[in-house]
């Protein structure tokens, strides 16, 4: 999972909203950051580490223009070097850059053609490249004219055909414009968004030369909508299953939708992955959260316990604890207190590292728990590391008894569409019942959601709405051979021995 974001503004320059952008969607990755921003020429930065720490003044000074595409990373297929950072670019035809969110399942069979067949060099593990470098292969035979919005579609279709799995994409093209497109399956999130230019914000020349003319718009694309917030965009609306965007240099919106499709937007993203103050797809996260708590209450009424208080684990499960003690007329109560300056636990890739970062992440609230019956709310249970230092937290700080309630249920099977979950011996939940894992856990009593209540409560009103739900029954929505699995599975495992040699070194 990643974070995306690309902007075309009129006169003014990119990169200060980038930055600001970025860190809205800092939650989608923290491995590494990066900026590319067009003007007379391409300037990028990127680096490891958190947005914070890649950009200070001096080099976003050097980030000058009013196009530019920015990402914040979680490494998916590649070991997470600083060679993998994006974005990435090649200088022939125009100097594209590209940022993407996502995972190819057939990553190893499209690069081997690409080196093979095609004759290009790729120079990272990182699976936008192979994405890039079809598109600007593509776009390579029209380069004997000027640039037109279906030289794009074109190239974007040869994309669609080529590389298999769940992306979205922002690319740059230097002094043509801004591209941006979702898969066919729209797993991936991607919002557009627009704002027309008041030429009490141009220059005195523009506002007369241009302004006076005919209305002009900035557009903004990003991964999640609360980065568009932060940045003063309004309106704005999802990119389409296999619709491709572009914006070209006169500030001109294209749009066509290659696939028409409806979206199997990856049901995690409401579960966990996505700030509770976006929007996805119509569906407001925060909303669903809500009804997470609602369903799962009918799955713990059923269950012979005695919960006195509702603790969440922060910050995720909030709205679904909240949701939960109303419907069984219990307080909730902040009962674990996370430091804020800690990165999320999920998404830290070593095994050992989880551990130690859940008791530097969380501290229970001793006057809340003691002599307690504690009904924990946790959105999911991936490895069970962090809730079985989390159970032990709390019997430590003198629960009577410890419940857990999960939003999501058991995760049994590989994403291959970008989340850390990438082979099937990570779960704790693999060939187990839900009693050996409460016992693994050391919980008193572990409840799950159903996944129709999973369904139901994402859905809301939108009755007919599909999601992709593969990591809980295995119907992966592109399709994929157990020949791509296991090679995602082999090289995941090559790249968690690669970390935990590095570790120990
Ligand atoms: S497999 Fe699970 S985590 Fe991956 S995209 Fe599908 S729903 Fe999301």
């Amino acid at each position: 999972m990643c974070g995306v974001l690309g902007l075309f503004y009129f006169n003014q320059p990119v990169a200060p909203d980038l930055v600001t952008g970025l860190i809205a969607l800092q939650h989608r990755g923290q491995d590494s950051a990066g900026i590319l921003t067009s003007d007379v020429t391409l300037h990028l930065k990127k680096g490891n580490g958190l947005v914070s720490r890649v950009f200070n003044e001096k080099n976003l000074s050097r980030l000058t223009g009013s196009l530019g595409i920015g990402h914040t990373r979680y490494p998916t297929i590649g070991p997470g070097t600083s060679e993998d950072a994006q974005p990435f670019f090649v200088n022939h035809p125009y100097g594209i850059g590209m940022v993407h969110n996502g995972n190819l399942t057939n990553y190893f069979t499209l690069r081997h053609e690409l080196e093979t067949k095609d004759l290009r060099q790729l120079t990272s593990f990182c699976d936008v490249e192979p994405i890039l470098n079809v598109f600007a292969s593509e776009l390579e035979k029209y380069r004997s004219e000027p640039l037109k919005p279906e030289h794009i579609y074109q190239a974007v279709k040869t994309v669609f055909q080529r590389a298999k799995g769940a992306y979205s994409v922002v690319a740059l093209i230097h002094q043509q414009g801004l591209v941006a497109f979702r898969d066919p399956s729209g797993i991936r999130p991607l919002v557009l968004g627009k704002r027309r230019v008041s030429a009490e914000h141009s220059s005195h020349s523009l506002r007369h030369s241009v302004l006076r003319k005919r209305p002009v718009y900035e557009f903004a694309v990003a991964s999640e909508s609360v980065a568009l917030d932060l940045i003063g965009f309004t309106e704005f609306r999802d990119v389409q299953p296999g619709e491709v965007i572009f914006i070209d240099r006169h500030h001109r919106l294209h749009h066509h939708l290659l696939n028409s499709c409806k979206p199997r937007t990856c049901i995690f993203e409401y579960v966990y992955f996505a700030r509770p103050d976006s929007v996805i797809d119509g569906i407001e996260v925060y909303e669903a959260r809500l009804r997470l708590g609602d369903t799962l209450a009918h799955e713990v009424m059923r269950r012979n316990i005695q919960p006195e208080i509702v603790i969440p684990v922060p910050d995720t499960a909030r709205p679904a604890g909240a949701a939960l003690a109303r419907a069984l007329n219990i307080e909730m109560r902040e009962g674990l207190i996370k430091n804020r300056y800690i990165a999320r636990t999920f998404i830290t890739p070593a095994t050992i590292n989880r551990s130690i970062s859940v008791r530097q992440k969380l501290n229970p609230v001793r006057s809340q728990i003691q002599n307690k019956n504690i009904l924990l709310v946790d959105d999911s249970i991936v490895r069970g590391t962090t809730s079985r230092e989390i159970v032990q937290m709390v019997r430590e700080a003198g629960a009577r008894h410890v419940y857990l309630a999960v939003t999501a249920p058991p995760l049994r099977f590989p994403c291959v569409y970008g989340i850390d979950m990438m082979t099937r011996g990570e779960f704790i939940a693999k060939g187990k019942t839900e009693s050996q894992i409460a016992r693994l856990i050391g919980v008193d009593e572990l409840i799950y959601q159903s996944y129709d209540g999973l369904i139901q409560a994402v859905r809301g009103n939108y009755r007919d709405r599909q999601f992709c739900t593969a990591c809980f029954n295995g119907n992966y929505p592109t399709g994929i051979t157990e020949r791509d699995l296991r090679a995602l599975e082999a090289e995941r495992r090559r790249w968690m021995e690669q970390a935990e040699k590095k570790k120990s070194e």
